[in-house]
């Protein structure tokens, strides 16, 4: 039996959150868009006398990001209407209304712990059955569901959209032991029939397939860069558009992708490897440096390249 899922709550309004957001708003489903409550007010917000008990102070985080939607490039809306879809919330006094959704992806930061603590308020406030999933690069899926319940555990699983999600077609499935197979079936087809992904179904291992491999093939590439003294604009030329990869040339994906995704991702993997392995998962001190500086890429203004 395939369930049909009307409405959707996604849990993290970051990079990957408004674009998941935006993709099933532009197939018609509507989407609670949930984000953290601000800890400080802005300058702005001072000025206008507002309180951080405001609304608007409190939704503000998943409504700056909802409103980035229609500046973003490549557009991630297909109209500008399907924003209308979107309703912008936060994660304190929202969390009873995750109650009213079918499907709830999770894409808060890459943090295991950050991550179990958004799966034990979705599991106080859930409707039994509805399916919840996280959108993690590659963190294992049956430890971030320990200690819920098995009726969480059974409507559980992982569902990694690629950036941006509206142009990437790419979606891995990653069933945990415990995930009913009937709930797969159903992410799969809705997946493919409603939302135009191309699955597959990946195994719980650390990072899963396409970023196991993608992220070794990306370290290995900055090695060589440092070690060939090459600059990062050669290697984006050959690893992108003069090659015939418009797309997909190394350190404009990483601005893309942001510094601080793609260091706990090969963390990640990192400290779930031994021996010659480990070494490659090794990120690059001058990596380092640059997130220590806060240069994150594209969502930060500065990373490999200067935002235009
Ligand atoms: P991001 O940093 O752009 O956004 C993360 C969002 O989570 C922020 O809006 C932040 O305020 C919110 N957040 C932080 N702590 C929270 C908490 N305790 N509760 C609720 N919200 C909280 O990150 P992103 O790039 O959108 O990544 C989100 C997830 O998607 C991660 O698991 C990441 O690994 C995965 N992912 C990222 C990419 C990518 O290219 N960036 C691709 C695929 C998957």
């Amino acid at each position: 039996m395939v369930r049909k899922i009307r409405k959707a709550c996604v849990i993290g309004s970051g990079v990957m959150g408004s674009g998941i957001a935006a993709h099933l708003a532009n197939v018609g489903i509507p989407v609670l868009l949930l984000d953290i409550v601000p800890k400080d007010l802005t300058p702005e917000e001072k000025e206008k006398g507002l309180t951080l008990q405001d609304k608007a102070v409190r939704n503000r985080i998943a409504e700056t990001n909802k409103a980035k939607l229609l500046k973003q490039k490549p557009a991630p809306l297909t109209k500008k209407e399907n924003l209308e879809l979107i309703e912008a919330g936060n994660l304190e006094d929202d969390l009873p209304r995750i109650r009213e959704a079918d499907w709830i992806i999770e894409a808060v930061v890459e943090n295991l712990e950050v991550k179990r603590s958004v799966f034990e308020k979705v599991d106080r406030y859930r409707r039994p059955g509805s399916i919840v999933s996280s959108n993690t690069s590659g963190i294992s899926v049956r430890q971030m569901a320990e200690g819920r319940s098995e009726d969480f555990k059974r409507h559980f699983l992982g569902t990694h959209f690629f950036n941006p999600p509206r142009y990437l077609k790419l979606l891995e499935i990653i069933p945990a032991e415990e995930t009913d197979p009937e709930v797969t079936e159903t992410m799969k087809t809705f997946a493919e029939d409603v939302l135009g992904k191309g699955v597959v179904i990946a195994k719980d291992t650390p990072n899963f397939i396409a970023n196991r491999i993608g992220t070794y093939g990306l370290l290995v590439t900055v090695r060589e860069m440092v070690k060939g003294g090459y600059s990062v604009g050669e290697v984006d030329s050959v690893t992108g558009p003069l090659i015939g990869r418009p797309k997909s040339a190394t350190f404009r994906t990483l601005d893309v992708v942001g510094l601080d995704t793609f260091v706990h991702v090969a963390n990640n993997v990192y400290h779930q490897v031994e021996g010659e392995e480990k070494e490659v998962f090794k990120v690059p001190d001058f990596v380092l440096k640059m997130l220590e500086k806060g240069w994150l890429g594209a969502k930060s203004g500065q990373g490999f390249y200067l935002k235009k």
